[in-house]
């Protein structure tokens, strides 16, 4: 009997990828300029593409008509989300595994990998350390075991949640974990999270076979697509979707995160909340196939279109890329990235390489501080923020209203984001950084119009700069 047979699909769980079809919709020859200026065109128009669309802009591979992917998903990002990033920082709780995914450190099969969970006080521990240098946001990950299950997961998130050291506080803990049924995601929902993340890795039937052994948890492909169906039904609408890029034709995988989103939209009139695109790393034991990894340019590529495609859904880009790529790719239409990032379990506080391959379940291609990456941000004329006001408020889909409703950035994204960053600011920057980023506040606040907002907002700021007042968002 299959280990999964007594776990309960979604209502009408389907299993909506047709490989057939599209490798079809990749098949033939390139576009011509017009034909990706048009579907361009319609998603500067603020309209979410189709699965055509998308493997138009996916097959236009001539220079010029790369620039002009590039462009639009620059022009996109601007006009609609303005010039905001949002910081998080990942905690690795623990990496028992189950699964034998082959690409990945922790793998049961691996035995070099050192196993370890992390106890309530290493959990708080890590947490304190997280919060001393300056984090609001952080993403829990587990490997899938039983004893990691939805009790033991919603009791660290709400032991992340009381965790205080001077003004620092976790303010959204999302999860990557295991596909969950549907108590399970009652109990995690219940405990605070925000966004549930959970990697499809490969929408191709077949590459999924190859890399997640049949007869593993994981090696069942509609147990994990119908993953955040479950999640929708059992009211947690906040799910992020992602696929791990190397395994199979980065194009294919590209088209199905667009059916996945759409899938979901369609079905639940939510879309995903978050995309990740990881890039396959270096992992501990893992010899790879070079066939299908992704080159830098088809990466950006790939952003850029995933920005026109899905213009509603944030966009996340991890610390496994190197800061320089990370700097080049922001400006595509990245929403969020981690900075200051360990995945070493209890590489937060112990001292030690983050990178001993045997700790880790991938190598990290940034492993700057927090300070750091927060410099460069300002540098570049981004907005650092760690603003969660859409979450705690309720309003959810936060993305989706940035890009829906006119006003929505002015009214409370950009003012969220310079009060979070003042808080930053005042309680956890170097001096260098200070300085940059009081500058980049005074012109922001310049370019707000007179009126009561920017009076009430200048009113905050310097609450915060001068009193113990904290958490002031709209
Ligand atoms: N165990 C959970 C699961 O598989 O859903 C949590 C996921 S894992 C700790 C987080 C993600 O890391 C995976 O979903 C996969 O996409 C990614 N990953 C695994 N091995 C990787 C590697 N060698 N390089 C880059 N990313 C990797
Ligand atoms: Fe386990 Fe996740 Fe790694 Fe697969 S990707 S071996 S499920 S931790």
């Amino acid at each position: 009997m299959s280990p999964l047979a007594e776990m309960t699909l979604s209502e009408n769980a389907l299993d909506f990828i047709d490989d057939a079809r599209l490798i079809g919709l990749l098949a033939g020859p390139a576009p011509d300029a017009a034909a990706v200026r048009d579907v361009v065109a319609k998603s500067l128009e603020k309209h979410p593409l189709g699965l055509e669309e998308t493997a138009l802009l996916l097959k236009a591979d001539a220079p010029e008509q790369v620039e002009m992917i590039f462009d639009a998903a620059r022009e996109l990002k601007r006009r609609v989300y303005g010039n905001r990033i949002v910081l998080f920082a990942p905690l690795y709780v623990g990496n028992q595994c189950v699964n034998d995914c082959a690409y990945c450190g922790f793998r049961r099969s691996n035995r070099a990998q050192v196993r370890r969970t992390l106890e309530t006080p290493e959990l708080i521990h890590q947490v304190e350390a997280l919060e001393k240098v300056g984090h609001k946001r952080l993403i829990l990950v587990f490997g899938e075991h039983a004893a990691y299950d939805a009790a033991f997961i919603s009791a660290c998130v709400r032991s992340v949640y009381g965790v205080r050291v001077g003004h620092g506080e976790i303010r959204r803990v999302n999860i990557n974990a295991a596909p969950q049924d549907d108590e399970g995601y009652r109990a995690v929902k219940a405990a605070g999270i925000g966004t549930y993340q959970i990697f499809q890795e490969t929408y191709h039937h077949e590459t999924y076979r190859r890399y997640h052994p049949a007869g593993t948890r994981k090696g069942d492909f509609l147990w994990r697509l119908d993953g955040l169906s479950r999640a929708m039904e059992a009211g947690c609408d906040d799910v992020g979707i992602g696929a791990l890029f190397g395994l199979y034709d980065w194009r294919f995988e590209a088209l199905g995160l667009v059916a996945h989103a759409l899938q979901l939209q369609e079905r639940y009139h939510c879309g995903p909340h978050t995309i990740s695109f990881p890039r396959m790393r270096p992992a501990s034991g893992v010899k790879f196939d070079e066939k299908y990894f992704v080159n830098d340019r088809d990466f950006k590529r790939l952003i850029a279109i995933l920005r026109l495609s899905v213009p509603y859904t944030g966009l996340i880009l991890t610390a496994r890329e190197n800061a320089q790529l990370r700097r080049e790719a922001m400006g595509f239409g990245v929403s969020q990235i981690d900075a200051g990032s360990r995945i070493e379990i209890g590489g937060y506080t112990e001292a030690g390489d983050a990178q001993v391959m045997e700790r880790e379940q991938f190598q990290l291609g940034d492993v700057r501080p927090l300070d750091t990456v927060i410099r460069e941000l300002l540098a570049d004329g981004y907005i650092p923020s760690f603003c969660t006001s859409c979450y705690r408020l309720g309003r959810t889909g936060e993305h989706f209203m940035e890009f829906a409703i006119p006003g929505f950035i002015k009214r409370f994204c950009t003012p969220n984001a310079l009060a979070t960053l003042q808080e930053y600011l005042t309680d956890y920057a170097s001096p260098e950084t200070r300085a940059a980023g009081e500058k980049l506040l005074a012109a922001e606040l310049a370019k707000i119009d007179e009126g009561s907002l920017k009076s009430d907002l200048a009113g905050r700021l310097e609450r915060i700069r001068t009193t113990e007042e904290r958490d002031l968002y709209f």
